[in-house]
């Protein structure tokens, strides 16, 4: 089988602002603002340190709308790392022409996300996704994804259609509902079959404890308050500690998941997730535990 190496890499929550209210986000209920100026400092001394190239995924929110930004592009470049972001894609070319300057051949890839219940000038987005795909690094990598619900699948295979005929990559999202994928008729199923973003066949059912996986290794998310996590799934090895606090501690080793679903496909897209290797659950409680008390009194002697 093919195994590729894992891909280092952080997911940064930059903000939680955004100029759209999309019906089925999760983070509308949030309280929305910017990670502090404080945290910023904390977050790029710790990529300072970083051995290697890592890929920092920005998100929000609408990453763009982030005070910093343009800053922090800069910076992680300049320590060696590359940078990437998912975007709601409403922002002017201008905006668009300034990323490729900050970033080069090092921005790793851009998702355009296609909201169509907040997108004014549908043809404009087309347009603008045309431009991008035309005018980015070659080396960056550009597509456009859109979650699918059952009154938009028509109106998304016309767009698929206009932009997969002009060069550019368009995916289908499974839609969650109460952070759970939803299925669809059998005839819609059938035609997004091999067209859903990456992974996320291979995740929508799959029973992940004791599946070997380097989250909290070679992969961790970085909250708006500071919080670092393992992914996207609570388990016993979640949480990885605070950088705001200066308690965030990353694994050493390998830690096989905990948790019984696998429910967002990114740190399978980075080759963190071993889908065919698992440990029983007496081996798995016997990498976890000791780990896991480990931490638990460092908590409470802090
Ligand atoms: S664009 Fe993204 S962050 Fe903004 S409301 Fe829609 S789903 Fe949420
Ligand atoms: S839920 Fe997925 S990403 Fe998280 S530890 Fe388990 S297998 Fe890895």
């Amino acid at each position: 089988m093919d195994i590729k190496a894992p891909i280092k890499s952080i997911e940064w929550e930059v903000t939680s602002r955004c100029n759209y209210k999309c019906e089925y986000c999760f983070q509308v209920w949030k309280e929305t603002k910017d990670c502090s100026s404080e945290l910023v400092d904390k977050v790029l001394e710790l990529t300072a340190s970083l051995d290697g190239r890592w890929l920092v995924k920005l998100i929000g929110g609408e990453p763009f709308l982030f005070r910093h930004f343009f800053r922090v592009c800069e910076t992680l470049i300049k320590q060696g790392h590359q940078v990437s972001l998912t975007s709601n894609f409403s922002c002017g070319q201008s905006v668009l022409e300034k990323l490729f300057d900050c970033t080069g051949a090092n921005l790793e890839g851009v998702s355009a996300s296609l909201h169509l219940s907040q997108t004014k000038d549908l043809q404009g987005f087309i347009d603008k996704c045309l431009w991008f795909e035309h005018n980015k690094h070659p080396d960056t990598g550009f597509v456009v994804t859109s979650v699918l619900k059952e009154d938009n699948f028509e109106q998304l295979k016309w767009v698929e259609n206009e932009l997969c005929g002009k060069g550019v990559r368009f995916q289908y999202q499974r839609i969650k509902i109460d952070g759970k994928y939803q299925s669809y008729p059998a005839e819609i199923e059938e035609y997004v079959k091999g067209k859903l973003s990456s992974n996320e066949d291979k995740t929508f059912q799959y029973s992940s404890f004791g599946t070997k996986c380097y989250t909290g290794l070679y992969f961790f998310r970085i909250l708006l308050n500071g919080s670092v996590v393992r992914c996207y799934n609570g388990q016993p090895l979640f949480k990885l500690g605070s950088l705001s606090d200066g308690s965030f501690k990353p694994f050493t080793k390998m830690m096989p998941c905990t948790s019984k679903k696998c429910t967002c496909p990114t740190p399978a897209n980075r080759n963190m997730v071993m889908w065919d290797k698992k440990y029983s659950p007496i081996v798995t409680a016997a990498r976890v535990l000791p780990e896991y008390l480990k931490r638990k009194i460092a908590e409470k002697l802090r």
